[in-house]
């Protein structure tokens, strides 16, 4: 069975005094039963993980470089992150894929990197609305996680997030029923090539969870979690969604 989490992705959101709002989370989950994980901007990164420090929440980062140092000016990488007190990393977001032109195998690069820092990946999924209305999902989905997983990668310390490129910051999200179909068909594909290990990898849902829908996407087959965006700045809102985790 695979654990629960609930992850924050404050994407370029937050100054310092932002921190108070990780704080208040921390306070509020003294003893979660779930997996609880804010990834700030990188500025806030060392500050929030000082804060937290102790508490049930965890930090990650949103992005890493492929190598481990070197001359890539305004990059950073895995080490660096594992080094300011990250315990994940966000990989493939699709903000990333389209802003930067990520593709899957530069992603399987970064996942790479992020397992050899000691970090957990959080590989992101998910189809254009253009792609689900031609009846491409599943396939697109597939191939993203073929491409973006590494030959070596550890099933043990891997997370993947299911995201539709079309349910990120729109409001909109699939029905139910599209949820659980790609979640299931994911946990199917990761078996097939982890075997059992699939089982305990944590099949996050992104894209417009909010308080008010989360607990019946957490109802959802093969849905162990959400990887949250705009629910996530505020405590307010986050600890709704993991209260319904
Ligand atoms: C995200 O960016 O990963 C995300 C899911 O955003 P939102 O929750 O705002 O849709």
């Amino acid at each position: 069975m695979a654990r629960k989490l609930a992850a924050g992705n404050w994407k370029m959101n937050g100054l310092r005094s932002a921190l108070a709002e990780a704080k208040t989370l921390a306070d509020m989950f003294p003893a979660p039963s779930v997996d609880i994980l804010l990834c700030p901007p990188a500025t806030l990164l060392s500050g929030m993980a000082e804060m937290l420090s102790g508490t049930s929440v965890e930090v990650g980062g949103q992005d890493c470089h492929t190598a481990a140092s070197g001359a890539h000016t305004g990059d950073i990488s895995a080490a660096m992150l594992a080094d300011a007190g990250a315990g994940y990393v966000i990989l493939g977001h699709s903000e990333r894929r389209a802003d930067h032109g990520e593709t899957d195998h530069l992603v399987s690069l970064k996942t790479t990197a992020a397992l050899a820092a000691g970090l957990v990946p959080i590989v992101c999924v998910g189809e254009t609305f253009a792609q689900r209305e031609a009846g491409e999902t599943l396939g697109i989905i597939r191939a993203q996680l073929s491409g973006s997983l590494p030959e070596d990668c550890d099933p043990a310390r891997l997370v993947i997030a299911y995201e539709p490129v079309w349910a990120i910051g729109s409001g909109k999200t699939p029905t139910l029923a599209q949820i659980a179909e790609v979640h299931d068909d994911m946990r199917a594909t990761l078996s097939a090539r982890f075997g059992d290990a699939a089982a305990d990898i944590p099949l996050l849902y992104g894209g417009s969870v909010k308080p008010g829908n989360a607990m019946e996407i957490f109802d959802t087959s093969n849905v162990d979690g959400a990887l949250v965006g705009g629910a996530s700045l505020k405590a307010a809102d986050f600890s709704g969604i993991v209260k319904a985790l």
